[in-house]
């Protein structure tokens, strides 16, 4: 064996470098532990994920350390115009973040020092209480106390390992990312807006505005099959096909086009068993995924590193070996049994609440529409006593924080 492929050793490594494994790292690093990160890309390259961190999860963001290196490569957005079935709208003060997902976590992986990064791919390991072995594709062997794998929706190396995946909704949820710009205009008369569709017969969750550096960023999520005929509708007429699904848009946009590229990426939700083994975390999406319309996968990414890397890693590295049982602990942790739990429960309450014909679900829709309406009615009234002129931007008076359920 030359010296360029002996044997690394080191305490922890870190396969894959996504948002949890980069901040898994970077927390790492800043903790001054012995660990490598491993991952294909020495720079994470663009790509359709998360795009936006919603006021919860930048609290949890903050108890990684990380919070003010990795937020100034954010858009802050520090109002939210909410508008429901096309005719209500209000401005809410909320700090949400809009990114672009790789310029995130390269600000993470910024701060994991050079001599702590292996370029390439993980193509098998064998596991124990004792010492992992990970071999990558080059050949290279590295030798570690503790494996966190965090591979994200990859299965190949989870299922080399007799860890399986249990797909719980196939395609729960489609997520088209675009960009929109005014015709005519410099820029929107709103900051952000969620925008929840007027109809309750579309399969639309909601469509959120955010911007993204000088750019509106549009997120749309829907409940349709992969190979719904409506996604081709989309890409020949974007504009077109959002008005007729939600015409009311026209509202709030005025006249608008869709810039740039269209990404349209459906999201199974699935859960992994088999995972409490000697030697191997898993945190992330290699755990569980989310569905990307209930925005919880970045707090759920945070929860899991916070907890691994400031209360189980140091507990674990304190004592000789790395049993199943040390190792369960942090599946035991209430805090991420908590935060999976609500990452789950929010992703299938709001596709029944969207979709199910059930007449629970129904009642509950003709409910919030009539809510809504009779809230519009009284916004309107109140508007024409004041003799105010009804244009969100211009609204003085300070309003409250959105409940969870609309803060998207
Ligand atoms: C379209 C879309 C929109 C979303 N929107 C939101 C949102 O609005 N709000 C929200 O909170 N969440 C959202 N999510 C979810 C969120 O993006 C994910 O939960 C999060 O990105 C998961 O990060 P991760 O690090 O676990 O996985 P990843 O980011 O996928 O990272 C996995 C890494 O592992 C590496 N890797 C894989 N195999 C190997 C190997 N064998 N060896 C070495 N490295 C390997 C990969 O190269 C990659 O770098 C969205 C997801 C999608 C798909």
């Amino acid at each position: 064996m030359t010296e360029a492929n002996a044997t690394r050793h080191t305490d922890i490594a870190v396969v894959g470098g996504g948002l949890a494994g980069s901040t898994a790292a970077a927390m790492l690093a800043r903790a001054g532990h012995d660990f490598v990160l491993i991952d294909p890309d020495v720079t994470y390259p663009w790509d359709f994920r998360c795009e936006k961190l919603e006021e919860y999860q930048v609290d949890v963001l903050r108890q990684t350390g990380l919070a003010d290196v990795v937020l100034p490569v954010t858009t802050p957005i520090e109002r939210l115009w909410v508008a429901r079935l096309g005719r209500f709208s209000r401005p809410y003060t909320n700090h949400q973040f809009g990114f672009h997902y790789d310029q995130l976590v390269n600000r993470f992986r910024a701060q994991v020092p050079l001599d702590h990064f292996m370029k390439g791919k993980v193509a098998s390991i064998a596991a124990s209480g004792d010492r992992q072995t990970l071999v990558l594709s080059s050949g290279q062997e590295v030798s570690a106390r503790l494996i966190v794998l965090a591979t994200g929706p990859n299965h190949s190396l989870r299922k080399s390992l007799g860890i399986e995946r249990n797909v719980t909704s196939p395609c729960h949820s489609v997520t088209l990312g675009f960009d929109v710009a005014p015709v005519g205009r410099p820029k929107f008369d709103f900051e952000s807006l969620t925008y929840f569709p007027e109809r309750s017969s579309e399969p639309i969750s909601c469509l959120t505005l955010f911007p993204v550096r000088s750019d509106m960023r549009a997120n749309l999520f829907v409940y349709r099959q992969a190979r719904d005929p409506w996604f081709a509708k989309f890409r020949e007429a974007p504009v077109a096909t959002c008005l007729a699904a939600m015409p009311g848009l026209s509202r709030f946009l005025g006249e608008f086009e869709i810039t740039g590229d269209l990404q349209i990426r459906p999201a199974d939700l699935y859960e992994t068993t088999g995972y409490r083994r000697p030697g191997i975390v898993l945190v992330g999406d290699a755990f569980a995924s989310s569905c990307p319309a209930a925005g919880t996968g970045a707090g759920k990414v945070f929860v899991d590193v916070v907890r691994l890397c400031n209360v189980h890693i140091p507990n674990w590295l304190a004592t000789a070996g790395m049993s199943a049982e040390k190792i369960s602990a942090f599946y035991d942790d209430p805090e991420k049994r908590a935060s999976d739990e609500h990452s789950k429960e929010k992703a299938f309450r709001l596709r029944a609440a969207t979709i199910d014909r059930n007449l629970r679900w129904h009642v509950r829709r003709v409910l919030k529409s009539t809510t809504t309406a009779t809230l519009a009615g009284f916004d309107r009234a109140l508007s024409t006593l004041r003799g105010a002129k009804r244009q969100p931007h211009t609204g003085t008076t300070p309003q409250p924080t959105p409940p969870p359920s609309l803060s998207r």
